[in-house]
């Protein structure tokens, strides 16, 4: 088998996917036509243009404007639950993935149309228990806080996972890192580790590697989105505090490379993290608007940077651990994935 049969019949497991990004281009037309909405164009090659990145170099505008398309495409209950169900339908046809996290925002997927938050949860938790039933996946979801939505935003944002922590899995902090450094968000985030709910965040995804530390040291995630700045620590500091703190990175290379967190794919610290002891995952982010998937990612973490196979097995170890699914559905995840 060539690699590409090989990590194409993997089964697989995500932890940093975006329902946002996971809002297919046919879609985006067809639920503009459905809702009225205005769009560039609705020939579907025209619009991948303005609605994928596929190169480095793109405005902050161009970018907005592809997740405004991602998020102006919620504009039902009914477009909630199908996006919902396309993202999971993507991740099990496409990429086999068994162990699946999806994530929200929902200040600002559901910002556009003002949709009742709670309806909106017990829809998408509905649809993931649903499709789990039918097939072999386990799945779970996580709410985002958008930082740069302020600290009111953040705060209720909070609130509401912890009062529907039933169906939510964990909460995750995202976006302008800097701009709203998690020394902020020191006080808030008791309540989260009070009700028990694992917390995430975006960290060192650019700007300095400092930021990870003060993320830790604030915040005391389970795991850290991207992290890629660890690895320009020269002293090594953050990279062992993050090992020795046993935080599992959820890494996506093209994602990074897409908006030159690094220089390179090739440049992606990935192995050296797994070299270092790190516990690290292999995530795509937003597969639809950074046109990716795990295949691809695996893709290149195999032939651009560096990785064994036994390498992807062990980031598939992480994923199962380090996922915050219940220990059932994680059970569940370890025969389909590490037997
Ligand atoms: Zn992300």
């Amino acid at each position: 088998m060539t690699n590409e049969e090989t990590i194409k019949a993997m089964p697989k497991a995500e932890l940093h996917r975006h329902i946002e990004g996971c809002v297919r281009v046919g879609t985006v037309i067809d639920l503009a036509r459905r809702h009225g909405l205005k769009l560039p164009t609705f020939d579907p090659a025209g619009l991948e243009k303005a609605y994928k990145l596929r190169a480095p170099g793109a405005s902050l505008d161009e970018v907005l404007g592809m997740f405004g398309l991602a998020q102006a495409s919620f504009a039902s209950y009914e477009a909630v639950e199908r996006i919902t169900y396309e993202a999971l339908e993507d991740a099990y046809l496409k990429e086999n993935i068994r162990l699946l996290e999806l994530r929200y925002s929902p200040d600002f997927m559901l910002g556009a149309r003002k949709l009742d938050w709670r309806q909106t949860q017990s829809i998408i938790y509905a649809t993931l228990d649903k499709f789990e039933r039918a097939h072999p996946v386990v799945c779970g979801v996580i709410v985002i806080a958008s930082r740069s939505y302020g600290l009111e935003s953040a705060l209720k944002t909070m609130d509401f996972a912890v009062q529907n922590k039933r169906t939510v899995i964990g909460f995750d902090l995202a976006d302008s890192e800097a701009a709203y450094p998690s020394s902020l968000y020191k006080e808030a985030v008791r309540k989260l580790h009070d009700a028990g709910l694992p917390l995430t965040v975006h960290s060192g995804e650019e700007g300095h590697f400092s930021q990870i530390l003060e993320t830790i040291n604030a915040l005391a995630p389970r795991r850290i989105g991207h992290g890629v700045k660890a690895a320009e620590d020269a002293s090594g500091g953050t990279m062992e505090l993050i090992r020795k703190v046993g935080i599992t990175v959820e890494t996506n290379p093209w994602s990074n490379y897409l908006t030159r967190a690094v220089s390179s794919i090739e440049a992606h610290p990935l192995k050296k993290f797994i070299g270092a002891g790190l516990r690290c995952t292999i995530g795509a982010d937003d597969p639809e608007i950074l046109d990716t998937q795990l295949n691809k990612e695996y893709g290149l973490a195999v032939e651009k940077m560096g990785l064994s196979f036994d390498d992807i097995r062990y980031t598939l170890r992480c994923a199962v651990e380090g996922s915050f699914l219940p220990a059932d559905k994680r059970q569940q995840a370890a025969k389909w994935l590490l037997d």
